[in-house]
């Protein structure tokens, strides 16, 4: 099965979904195509919302769902003016709360929107609160977690089961960890896998459900198959290091043509010297990798500045 098509229209509504009363416990936020050519979150998301109101559970807090950005979603691109997941630093949140709303680039407007979107939630929520954001990757890749390095997030991060990439808020500024961080709330970004890959959604679907009983919303019983959540997860990861170090971003210039060799997927192990990719103003100068280690999210999309990353297995900490 792959996702459908046509699945999102003027009509789609930024809120996926939301289940359960803001003061019961605590509030489980969740985003998904913050890039618009990441569908896979939203519905995985639209698939949670589905079963937990045909179940009719009763959740001991509250789980919302929101589309992060919706006009890019709709156009089937990553973004339309600039990356949405680089807009929220202080200073750039601080400038979009000065800034005329008329003059919006279009990231702006839809991150003025999420942000009221998430207000509303939490004027109404306790101090509690989990932001899981939901991405995918456009090349192969297994499912994985990119955190902050808190604590807290850390032990929600390793409680999925999921491989853990540490260091990546080093090499990138203004993703929308820092603004979870910068607020005190438990956040991790989940990297489902490929973008338009079926077992991406799937991936995002799992980890939803474990996400709902580990902040405890949810108790484990039969009929929520946590163990076949629990199951797939592992069955996806198998043969992956628990954590990653990310050691070097390489950052594509301003008018450089990059393009990475074709059938690169993530966490794949590279040798020092190997070509992993083209680039430079003519798109022919060689780029090899530096170092013996891994490969972490080759890009294959036109947009973006981020060409790979490469990591090692294993975590200092951060
Ligand atoms: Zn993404």
């Amino acid at each position: 099965m792959t996702a459908p098509a046509g699945a999102f229209d003027a009509r789609t509504p930024r809120l996926v979904g939301s289940a359960g009363k803001a003061r019961g416990g605590p509030l489980l936020l969740a985003t998904a195509a913050i890039h618009g050519n990441e569908p896979a979150g939203v519905h995985a998301l639209r698939r949670v919302f589905a079963a937990l109101e045909a179940s009719r559970a009763e959740l001991r807090g509250r789980f919302v769902g929101l589309i992060g950005n919706r006009g890019a979603l709709l156009a089937g691109q990553r973004f339309r003016d600039s990356d949405m997941n680089r807009l929220w630093s202080q200073r750039k949140l601080a400038e979009l709360a000065a800034g005329d709303p008329a003059a919006d680039t279009a990231e702006q407007q839809e991150q003025r929107e999420l942000l009221a979107a998430i207000e509303a939630e939490l004027a109404a929520a306790p101090s509690d609160v989990v932001h899981v954001d939901l991405h995918s990757t456009s090349g192969d890749s297994p499912p994985f977690i990119v955190q902050n390095g808190d604590a807290r997030s850390l032990e929600l991060a390793h409680g999925l089961g999921l491989p853990v990439l540490h260091g990546l808020h080093k090499n990138l500024e203004g993703t929308v960890l820092e603004f979870g961080t910068a607020r005190g709330f438990a956040c991790i970004v989940v990297e489902g896998g490929q973008n338009e890959a079926e077992s991406t959604i799937e991936h995002h679907e799992s980890a939803l459900w474990l996400l709902l009983h580990s902040t405890g919303l949810l108790k484990d019983e039969p009929r929520f198959e946590l163990a076949r959540h629990r199951e797939r997860i592992a069955r996806s990861t198998s043969g992956i290091p628990a954590a990653v170090e990310i050691c070097l971003r390489y950052a594509i210039e301003p008018g450089e043509q990059f393009t990475m060799l074709p059938g690169f997927k993530s966490f794949e192990r590279v040798a020092q010297g190997q070509l992993l990719a083209f680039g430079g103003a003519g798109g022919r100068r060689e780029i090899r990798s530096p170092m013996g280690g891994i490969l972490v999210m080759p890009r294959y999309q036109g947009q973006g500045q981020d060409g790979f990353f490469l990591a090692r297995s294993g975590a200092r900490g951060g």
